[in-house]
């Protein structure tokens, strides 16, 4: 919803203009886009004033919550004197500060199963600036059943994750990945704090990938899962796939393939025990990935807890995720998502693979089962 393209439009824009992916082409397709975010709070104030600079169209921001003090040292958009104040107001003006050429929707609302539809409807793209979960599966759900893309983050501590869901045959969505995650369990900002940093990293990400969905390109993170440690300043990335069980995506019945793709790079299905696993190897990597075909019953906070004893932690993003040190010669890095899929770097034989995640992991699977 841009009012002009004239000269002093483009002088703005100047410096998209030469970027390779971008140009005058990406910055037309911008301009028509429409992008919700999800909270204005840590991560959607660094998103919309991103975006809003950027020239995204139209902006909505759903949030119900007011200005407060302790947002103000991550919260750029919010001033002192703006205390009580809500969010989306305060948002909505600033951002037309920073870019009077778009337009800005504000809805200060709760997301819940009977508001999502009408807050997301007609959107491009959703970004993620939520800290709950309970309310992310609620996004989930109708940005899959209305096919709209979801850029998912999360960030407490000095630690972030970040993926983007494109509801594309083959590719997971959150319900895959995070089932069960139960917000009680996982750390808070309240309490664990947060780095302003990793929220400024990680909602980059998030803006990078809705500009790579808005000019309609392969995004970076489909199929994959960001982990960034700022303590350590690692960046990971872990292959996704989709639950066969997934309530969501899958109707808990399992009718999609498991082929998956990486890139441009066609990666082999194997199956080891057709009942309950699939192994496939990202060809050329070292590495394997494991996914149990249904979703593990297990008390993962606990099973993270026994992994943390007895191997060397390389980073963990509250109790949904954690990649251990499996060995250090060879070096064998080991990552567990919630959602039961597990990836192991550094080794080449699948029956080697398959070994160290029987060893790390199939048994917490196994004996639940028989329960
Ligand atoms: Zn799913």
């Amino acid at each position: 919803m841009v009012k002009k393209m004239d000269e002093k439009y483009w002088e703005r824009y100047a410096r998209h203009l030469p970027l390779e992916d971008w140009g005058k082409e990406g910055q037309e397709k911008i301009a028509k886009s429409k992008v919700v975010i999800m909270g204005v709070g840590g991560l959607g104030t660094v998103i919309a004033t991103q975006l809003a600079a950027i020239g995204v169209g139209t902006i909505r921001i759903v949030d119900r919550d007011t200005v407060s003090l302790t947002n103000l040292a991550r919260q750029y958009l919010y001033r002192e004197e703006e205390e009580g104040h809500a969010k989306v107001e305060v948002a909505e003006k600033r951002l037309l500060e920073i870019n009077p050429r778009i337009k800005v929707e504000a809805i200060s609302k709760n997301i819940t199963r009977s508001t999502i539809p009408e807050i997301i409807e007609g959107m491009d793209v959703i970004v993620d600036g939520l800290d709950s979960f309970k309310t992310r599966m609620i996004v989930n759900e109708e940005a899959y059943g209305q096919g709209i893309p979801y850029v998912f983050a999360g960030a407490v501590g000095w630690t972030a994750n970040a993926t983007t869901f494109t509801f594309e045959e083959g590719t997971p969505c959150l319900e895959c990945l995070f089932e069960g995650v139960d917000d009680e369990e996982l750390p808070k900002c309240e309490s664990a704090g947060v780095h302003p940093s990793i929220l400024g990293i990680i909602a980059s990400v998030e803006v990078a990938e809705t500009v790579r969905l808005l000019q309609g390109q392969e995004t970076r993170l489909k199929n994959n899962l960001l982990f960034v440690d700022l303590k350590e300043l690692r960046f990971d990335k872990l292959q996704i796939a989709p639950r066969k069980d997934c309530e969501v995506c899958h109707g808990g019945k399992g009718e999609s393939g498991y082929l998956m793709k990486s890139g441009n790079e066609e990666v082999r299905k194997m199956s080891i025990n057709e009942e309950e696993y699939n192994i496939t190897e990202l060809c050329g990597r070292a590495t394997f990935v494991v996914s149990a075909k249904e979703s593990p019953d297990w008390n993962f906070g606990k099973v993270i807890e026994k992994l943390r004893k007895k191997y060397k932690k390389i980073s963990a993003f509250g109790t949904a995720a954690v990649t251990v040190f499996y060995s250090e010669e060879p070096k064998i890095e080991v990552s567990i998502v919630k959602g039961g899929t597990v990836t192991i770097k550094g080794l080449e034989e699948r029956e080697e693979a398959l070994k160290v995640f029987k060893k790390v992991i199939s048994k917490h699977i196994a004996r639940n089962k028989k329960k």
